[in-house]
């Protein structure tokens, strides 16, 4: 298969690859003939390295590659109090040695000690980051980058990472992923008709769709389901991080507004913000494998996955991945939503 080569691009390895991919036979077992015959595979981004794991180790994987060569001592970045790439970005710039800022925003309606105390903002601390809190409506970026010219102004060297990591370097790690999926499948000796994923910042479905592309396949085998922005604006922001991707890594293909495969009809009232169907799949895939969803992204995703495989989209004998990205600490943030 031909492949990109991003051996160019500095990288910290900060994950055991290939993660593995396992079919999901206690939830096929259980769900029988409601799954119309489809088979799940997860790929387990959710099993990784360190800070308990995450879709953001791949992109911190060059986001901090980038950083180390440019010299940097410093990284800040923003994200909500949740934030899973904040946590990860903590825990990754202990490993290597940076010192961390994170502009936590309160971009999610709560207050509870479960919210502003537990999960991932508990992480931020224990992994020694600086952390700072901005109301919700608050400019992050402007904050961040405020604090990041006062710090250069000292005499550091600072580096600072878009929210979830999705800048055209970051997207790289999905771009590899693609890859790794397909190479993984030939092995296995499957053929995927869909790999889904949540859609938060957009880097991970742009990834895979920049990966897609650059070795010739349909880029609309990576799907997604938006749990941040609403529909349209998620389509267009995979679509220009997509094209940004490619342009970074030197590919001329480029990708169109068809060519983005994306749904925004599980995101529910808002970000953060549980839904039924989120619930519905964070038990059923606890009880069922004992492996773990989180209710910000990929509980939500996994939804909009059942609910297409009930639904008939995908025909009998066929195979879907989805990918589980991580963000196992949000769900002792949601204690209330999820007890019982
Ligand atoms: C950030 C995140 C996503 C979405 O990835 P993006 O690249 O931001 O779209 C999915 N799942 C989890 C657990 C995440 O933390």
């Amino acid at each position: 298969m031909p492949t990109l080569d991003l051996a160019r691009f500095p990288r910290l390895p900060l994950l055991t690859l290939p993660t593995p991919i396992e079919p999901l036979d206690g939830l096929t077992a259980h769900l029988g003939d409601a799954l119309n015959g489809v088979r799940i595979f997860v790929k387990r981004d959710d099993l990784a390295g360190i800070g308990l794991g995450g879709n953001k180790l791949r992109k911190l994987e060059y986001l901090l590659g980038a950083a180390r060569e440019a010299g940097a001592d410093t990284a800040i970045t923003v994200g909500a109090i949740q934030s899973n790439h904040a946590r990860l970005t903590a825990a990754a710039t202990a490993r290597a040695g940076l010192t961390c800022e994170l502009f936590l925003t309160r971009s999610v309606p709560r207050q509870d000690p479960d919210y502003t105390g537990n999960g991932n903002r508990l992480l931020d601390d224990l992994f020694g980051a600086t952390v700072h809190e901005l109301p919700g409506d608050a400019d992050s970026i402007a904050a961040a980058e405020a604090r990041a010219d006062a710090l250069r102004a000292e005499g550091r060297v600072v580096y600072t990472f878009p929210s979830g990591g999705s800048s055209p370097t970051g997207c790289l790690g999905y771009v590899n992923c693609a890859a790794e999926i397909l190479t993984q499948a030939d092995t296995l000796g499957v053929t995927f008709a869909q790999i889904v994923t949540a859609n938060g910042s957009a880097g991970t479905h742009a990834g895979l769709v920049a990966g897609l592309a650059s070795i010739g396949r349909d880029p609309r085998l990576a799907k997604s389901f938006a749990v941040l922005a609403e529909e349209a604006r998620a389509r267009g922001e995979v679509l220009e991080k997509a094209n940004a991707t490619l342009a970074l890594t030197g590919a001329e293909r480029r990708v169109t507004p068809e060519d983005i495969n994306l749904d925004g009809r599980h995101r529910g009232p808002g970000y953060g913000i549980p839904t039924a169907g989120m619930l519905e799949a964070v038990r059923l895939m606890a009880r069922t494998e004992g492996k773990l969803l989180d209710p910000v992204y990929s509980g939500k995703a996994f939804a909009g996955l059942l609910h297409d495989v009930r639904a008939g989209l995908y025909p009998a004998g066929s195979s879907v991945l989805f990918l589980m990205t991580g963000g196992t600490p949000g769900i002792f943030a949601y204690k209330e939503a999820l007890a019982g």
